[in-house]
């Protein structure tokens, strides 16, 4: 007998099922709002103009060869990652209390955190996550050991945050729980907790001795300001807190398939960040020996070269905004149309994705009837709508919903 043959089949990936089914239908008029990637108002991948620029210094740079790069990347690299996050002004920065490494993307930010805390992290066994997250969250936390359970996020009545709901889950967790927190543009609802809100968090969180870890996958692509999308991690650390933050160059730089990321971790002492740092850099040998050169050198020349960096803010705002007037066309679209129920989460909602409130028959028939591809959970990417879809995508949506 085969060894595997207990092997149960997994499902498929939903997302990227969801492209297959999208690829295999023949319909001129198909939607795609089902993967979280950006796309031009001719529905194309976009290539930043500013990364096209450091690819061709790249190109004609003759000293760049294929050796191997250091196991936790560049410093240069990891180092601009962490100011990125942080803020050039960062009290850990200056106090020489933040350790960073390259990760594949921002999902092996979010692993290369797990692992070593499922090692490292003493005060509990238990990972929380938002009701709803990234699907992946789930899957990365428990893989490495972790119990993970869900705390409240979003209400569908409001179609907003369950604010009380989370601070009820944090106050009612044991002390020392480790949460994960989106940094900004909430994936899937596009619901972030105001200031004050965070504040809120923070209080309970500094209370419980929970452990922050941020995921942020969407810095300067939700507001379209790097800035205030880095306030809640850089509120926490003003707070004093440890923290970990895995980052993601896919969206904010297009580099998709680069696999660029960083793992940013602050700790209370150099001392603490020296010894962390020395473990991740043991996870990191074991798991992949070296990080990939070529999506790191793009986001390296970049944010150290101050003319590329601010066109590269300008190329930012360029998507931030598409995604927002889609957003306002889809509202302004379904008033016209008196679309039964309420819409303006669709403009409140920041980032890539809104959460509609459309039900999984909805999705469906919208599938089956308008070649309209999104997740069973009503959530849509705004990056699949267009000046030339968005008038049939909300014509549809108003059928679905009477
Ligand atoms: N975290 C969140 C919340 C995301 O939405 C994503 C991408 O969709 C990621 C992390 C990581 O993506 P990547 O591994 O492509 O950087």
């Amino acid at each position: 007998a085969s060894a595997f043959s207990s092997v149960p089949l997994a499902p498929p990936d939903i997302i990227f099922h969801l492209t297959a089914q999208y690829k295999a239908d023949k319909d001129p008029k198909k939607v795609n709002v089902g993967v979280g990637a950006f796309r031009t108002d001719k529905l194309q991948p976009y290539v930043l103009p500013v990364v096209k620029k450091a690819d061709a210094i790249l190109f004609n740079d003759e000293s760049l060869d294929h050796e191997y790069q250091p196991i936790a990347g560049q410093p240069s690299y990891t180092k601009a990652a962490a100011r990125l996050i942080l803020g050039k002004d960062s009290p850990a920065i200056k106090e020489n209390r933040v350790a960073a490494v390259q990760t594949i993307s921002g999902t092996g930010a979010n692993h290369t955190g797990a692992a070593f805390l499922a090692q490292f992290y003493k005060k509990s066994r238990t990972v929380y996550i938002s009701n709803p997250t990234w699907a992946n969250h789930r899957n990365i936390f428990s893989m490495v050991g972790f119990e993970v359970k869900e705390y409240p996020y979003w209400n569908p009545t409001t179609r907003g945050l369950d604010y009380s709901g989370l601070i009820k889950a944090m106050e009612q967790a044991p002390d020392g729980g480790i949460f994960i927190l989106h940094a900004c543009a909430h994936n899937p609802t596009g619901v972030d907790p105001t200031r004050d809100q965070w504040k809120g968090i923070a209080d309970v969180m500094q209370k419980k001795n929970h452990f922050p870890f941020f995921d942020c996958a969407y810095q300067g692509f939700a507001s379209g300001d790097l800035d205030s999308d880095a306030w809640a991690v850089r509120y926490f650390v003003d707070r004093g807190f440890e923290l970990f933050v895995a980052q993601s160059f896919a969206k904010n730089f297009g580099l998709y398939g680069e696999r660029a990321g960083n793992l940013t971790i602050v700790t209370k002492s150099t001392g603490e960040t020296n010894t962390v740092f020395s473990q991740i850099e043991k996870l990191q040998r074991a798991e992949i020996s070296n990080p990939p050169a070529y999506g790191a050198r793009i986001v390296d020349i970049v944010l150290n070269d101050p003319v590329l960096y601010a066109e590269w803010k300008e190329n930012l705002k360029y998507m931030s905004n598409r995604i927002i007037e889609m957003r306002k066309a889809l509202y302004g679209r379904l008033i016209e149309l008196k679309t039964p129920g309420k819409w303006n989460h669709i403009t409140d909602q920041i980032g890539m994705f809104s959460f509609t409130g459309l039900n999984k028959n909805q999705v469906t028939v919208l599938k089956q009837k308008y070649h309209i591809y999104m997740t069973d959970n009503g959530r849509i990417s705004m990056a699949g709508l267009s000046t030339t879809n968005v008038n049939y995508f909300a014509t549809a949506l108003d059928d679905v919903v009477r």
